[in-house]
């Protein structure tokens, strides 16, 4: 699942989308949802195009747990997070990481960052559990945050990528609802998505 740059390809394809389904929120399928609040250790190197003093990775602390984004949506702590480092990467290991870079050479072209959400299991009671969930950035796109002093030009705002990017690793798939934060494309100089939306938050309640 992945946030892609706004084109007019992409956008074609979703309008077809839209015709033949309701507006409203998808969750990922199978459903699934954490046992507890997930905690995702966010790549200290941060991301060489975000010149704020970190690279990103304090914007992305904040906006991933901030009241605005998932833990304000009355369902409680849903996450939470902290700058370290990524070296142990591995997909499937229960270790939620946010990598700036792309190990996996996943995300390409238009794609700005994705989620690896395979990882689940069942509970034996006709639910399933997630067990890990990762996230890699494309570096050749240009991210500003917006603790960047020099505003924004031509680049996509780190903090509205990675809370749609966290609303995967929650469970939640891509809405139709053009400006939620799961919608699957972003313009540039757009950080509306770090806020989530009323069509995010009936997805965030009807999963916890
Ligand atoms: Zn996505």
């Amino acid at each position: 699942m992945m946030k892609r740059k706004s084109s007019l390809l992409v956008f074609l394809v979703l309008t077809a989308l839209v015709v033949s389904s309701a507006s409203a929120y998808v969750l990922l399928s199978p459903r699934r949802t954490w046992d507890s609040a997930v905690n995702i250790t966010v790549d200290s190197r941060g991301n060489s195009t975000i010149t704020d003093s970190d690279g990103g990775g304090t914007a992305v602390v904040n906006a991933i747990t901030s009241n605005s984004a998932w833990n304000g949506a009355g369902t409680g702590t849903r996450v939470t997070a902290q700058r370290g480092s990524v070296a142990g990467w591995r997909l499937g290991d229960g270790v939620v990481m946010l990598n700036f870079r792309d190990p996996e050479h996943a995300c390409n072209g238009s794609c700005l960052a994705a989620t690896f959400t395979g990882y689940y299991t069942s509970r034996g009671d006709g639910t399933m559990r997630i067990t890990d969930a990762d996230i890699v950035t494309n570096t050749r796109n240009p991210l500003t945050s917006a603790r960047e002093a020099d505003g924004c030009s031509g680049e996509y705002y780190v903090e509205g990528i990675m809370v749609h990017e966290v609303g995967h690793v929650l469970g939640l798939a891509h809405s139709n609802v053009s400006g939620a934060t799961m919608y699957p494309t972003v313009s540039a100089c757009n950080n509306g998505p770090a806020a989530i939306k009323a069509d995010d938050k009936a997805a965030i309640q009807d999963l916890y």
